[in-house]
């Protein structure tokens, strides 16, 4: 199940894409008030913008305009919007993601390539270890590119190793969909509870949110702990709402491959130009064929390296390599990518908090940790408990807390020659 534009070659898919943009500009001139205004201010002549060397004449795209022009970026009437998705903004406050029906189908095909990339077939039952609901993008994308390809779905939802150790031996899944570090904790599980791994009929892992490999593509420490106990073979996917796209691996392993029906890829340097083939730079994008909220060279804030030397599986498609790293601060947690501002807000609504630190690090499997470190003169159970709920609630993953000293605190707050509170006290390299 390769579309044949991925095995083109490299002209014919360019020049597909360039077509593809000319539609969406049009699009976006005639749809789009945040492009409109844009188009008009930045007087661009989209009849000049033909090549896909000619983006760089247009203003790139970044997440705090999404989120301080929200409802501009929305093309479509409301009646026409079926499914309604948030991500946290840079800003604190969530950005909105509108899905038409055509947005949904658009979704179903792109993850039913991305698994076919995996090996994934209609003979095959994929067992979802996300989240689907929580207006979240990832599961419902799962959901219905399993639809697509025809394969069976067992939706059990994030966490509970015991819950997805039995439905794994009740549904016999094939594959899974996980974030990496939860396979540990389902390794973890099996082995305390005589449950034989290499025995569960579970052949590969779709993985998200965390990277399996080093730059060269070997097995990272995460990968290695997991490939050490459970002899599955794991595929990386990186995929982000904004992008309503995934890039998923083929049996080759060697990064996650574009689809160039769906979306058109720059790779940036600080000054927004296009970095030397093979030089990392951030991930921009511009989605095809999205109707609700298309985006036009939108800054992911994710460093990755494209590669572009054809592919055993057939495929002729830019790969891209493991997220190197992310824009300031970003913090991908738990599969989900999370700002500071983010915990700020929440924090600042419990007047009990006197204070507090974010601390972000990378652990031991080399993903990120984020503890936080609060003072309060209501340190109990029940006040933790609060905080908890309200996490969930509002940023829908929940960070290691701890309650602390507020002299201990306060020298973490004010290091030598600040005068301003260190609030986000980043200990990753
Ligand atoms: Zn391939």
């Amino acid at each position: 199940m390769i579309p044949e534009i991925e095995k083109a070659s490299t002209a014919t898919i360019k020049a597909y894409q360039e077509a593809e943009l000319k539609k969406l500009l049009q699009y976006l001139n005639t749809h789009s008030s945040y492009y409109k205004r844009l188009f008009k201010s930045e007087n661009i002549n989209l009849n000049s913008i033909n090549t896909l060397e000619d983006l760089v004449q247009i203003p790139t795209t970044t997440k705090e305009d999404l989120q301080r022009y929200n409802d501009d970026f929305i093309c479509v009437p409301r009646h026409d919007i079926i499914d309604y998705v948030t991500t946290s903004g840079t800003l604190g406050e969530p950005v909105t993601f509108a899905l038409t029906d055509n947005d949904l189908k658009r979704l179903a095909h792109n993850e039913a390539i991305s698994f076919a990339c995996a090996g994934v077939k209609k003979a095959d039952v994929i067992q979802l270890m996300t989240t689907i609901d929580r207006r979240f993008m990832a599961g419902l994308a799962y959901f219905l590119g399993a639809r697509e390809l025809g394969a069976g779905i067992i939706r059990v939802g994030n966490g509970i190793p015991e819950l997805q150790w039995d439905s794994i031996k009740k549904f016999k899944p094939t594959y899974i969909i996980a974030v990496p570090s939860f396979l540990l904790k389902l390794i973890e599980y099996a082995e305390q509870h005589n449950i034989d791994l290499n025995n569960s009929g579970v052949k590969g892992a779709i993985c998200i949110g965390e990277s399996l490999r080093e730059q060269d593509f070997s097995l990272n420490i995460l990968s290695k702990k997991i490939k050490d106990k459970w002899d599955i073979d794991l595929f990386s996917t990186y995929a982000s709402t904004e992008m309503n796209t995934a890039f998923t691996e083929c049996e080759a392993q060697q990064g996650g491959h574009h689809h160039p029906e769906l979306i058109i890829i720059e790779i940036l340097d600080e000054n927004n130009a296009p970095v030397a083939a093979g030089e990392p730079g951030e991930l921009t994008i511009s989605t095809l064929g999205v109707e609700g909220m298309p985006l036009l060279r939108f800054k992911t804030g994710d460093i990755v390296t494209a590669h572009t030397e054809a592919c055993s599986c057939g495929r002729n498609t830019t790969r891209l390599g493991p997220v190197i790293g992310r824009k300031k601060q970003m913090i991908k947690y738990k599969g989900t990518t999370l700002y500071p501002p983010a915990m700020h807000n929440i924090l600042n609504d419990f007047n009990a908090i006197d204070s507090y630190v974010i601390e972000i690090s990378h652990n031991n499997i080399g993903t990120d940790e984020i503890l936080l470190k609060i003072a309060t003169n209501n340190a109990t159970e029940e006040f933790l408990q609060k905080i908890k709920d309200h996490f969930r609630a509002k940023l829908r993953v929940l960070p290691k807390i701890e309650f602390c000293d507020k002299k201990e605190l306060q020298k973490l707050q004010f290091p030598k020659m600040s005068r301003k509170p260190v609030l986000v006290i980043d200990r990753r390299e």
